[in-house]
């Protein structure tokens, strides 16, 4: 199947426009024209090869909505002109002790990503910053005729959203309970509205003095500047939970002195720097140092209808391709308000 995207060619370059040839759509393929595809940091992580093993030509992207423009004979979900969603994995080896416990995002063979990755043929396969995308149905979501005008701020929820809502609802953010969110970003602000919906005591942590009036619009009950050392330490041995969002390196500890005794901080953020622990951080209460990675494909519907249902979208910038460098540039200074979208229609004007 033709496509034609943005391309990353090296680790150093500008993405640039590129033509390139996905699988032909099989029985239990769906074809989707992607209106939206959001911009998430790990893009940009894997642009310029900062977790090693990038592999180029690399057209990323996995925030994905738009309409299913042809569909297989097998395919049940779908019929032409539904909205669907792809996020991160586009296959999972479906058989393994975690693929059937509905967990595929931990399957014991790998899934395959949706972008800089193979497929288990061997194939590359190419994420979202395309004109159309071809998966099978079991990987892509249906999504409600509530978000029908909304895309754009849905695409995020198909990363950012499912990375923060998976987290929230293992360690039971909820009434009664005081969660941290840490890093206000793309996935930082989902983290922060789904922890305020579910009933949580949210407090926001922050490096942007800029960002205090948005994190209360946004549901926080408090923000806390984690550059304040006295500001942190009121909120010292407090936490049920803590969900760190943050994508550079920074000091874990800091935030493992504010749990409770046996809570959790939760990474997310995935620096491609270790990040050191001191072990009294961890003895002093108790306390957990967890990871969580995205979330399984029925999770990932269970959010999108939450969603839905709830009127949760994420806050987004839209921008055309012409502005992914000024973007990367921006989310990589924090500067992102709070997720980046291309508008795939701006495709077909430079193509
Ligand atoms: P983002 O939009 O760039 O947000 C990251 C936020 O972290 C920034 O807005 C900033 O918030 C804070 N921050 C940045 N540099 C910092 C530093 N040096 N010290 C302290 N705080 C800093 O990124 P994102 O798209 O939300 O992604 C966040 C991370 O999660 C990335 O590493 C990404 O690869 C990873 N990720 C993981 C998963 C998973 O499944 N585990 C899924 C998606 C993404 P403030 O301005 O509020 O401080
Ligand atoms: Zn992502
Ligand atoms: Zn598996």
């Amino acid at each position: 199947m033709k496509s034609h995207g943005y391309a990353a060619l090296t680790k150093s370059a500008a993405l640039t426009p590129y033509n390139f040839e996905r699988r032909e759509a099989g029985a239990r393929d769906v074809v989707v024209e992607i209106a939206y595809c959001g911009i998430c940091h790990s893009d940009i992580h894997q642009v310029r090869d900062e977790w090693g093993g990038s592999m180029y030509p690399m057209v990323p992207g996995h925030e994905i909505v738009g309409r299913v423009t042809a569909v297989g004979g097998d395919v049940k979900k779908f019929k032409i002109g539904d909205l669907a969603g792809i996020g991160v994995m586009v296959d999972s080896c479906r058989v393994c002790t975690n693929c059937k416990a509905d967990l595929e995002q931990y399957c014991q063979k790998g899934f395959v990503g949706t972008y800089n990755a193979k497929g288990y043929d061997g194939t590359v396969v190419h994420g979202g910053y395309a004109n159309n995308i071809v998966c099978d149905e079991r990987y892509v979501h249906t999504l409600s005729a509530k978000f029908e005008g909304k895309l754009a701020g849905v695409a995020p929820l198909l990363c950012a959203g499912i990375t923060t809502y998976s987290p929230m609802r293992h360690w039971g953010a909820g009434p009664g309970k005081k969660v941290g969110v840490v890093g206000l970003g793309g996935l930082g602000h989902m983290g922060l509205k789904f922890a305020h919906s579910f009933g949580a005591h949210v407090v926001q942590f922050t490096t942007s003095e800029s960002k205090i009036a948005d994190a209360k619009r946004l549901g926080a009950d408090e923000v806390v500047i984690s550059k304040d050392a006295d500001a942190m330490a009121k909120h010292a041995a407090s936490f049920d939970f803590i969900l760190d969002c943050v994508s550079a390196p920074h000091d874990l500890n800091a935030y493992l002195k504010l749990l409770k005794l046996d809570a959790t901080l939760c990474l997310v953020g995935l620096s491609e720097e270790q990040l050191p622990v001191a072990p009294f951080s961890l003895t002093s209460y108790r306390v957990a140092l967890a990871g969580s990675n995205i979330g399984g494909m029925p999770e990932t519907q269970e959010m999108l209808d939450y969603c839905a249902d709830h009127g949760i979208l994420s806050d987004v910038e839209v921008v055309s391709v012409g502005q992914l460098g000024e973007a990367y540039e921006r989310v990589v200074k924090s500067d992102v308000k709070y997720r980046f979208v291309i508008d795939m229609a701006t495709l077909g004007l430079r193509a």
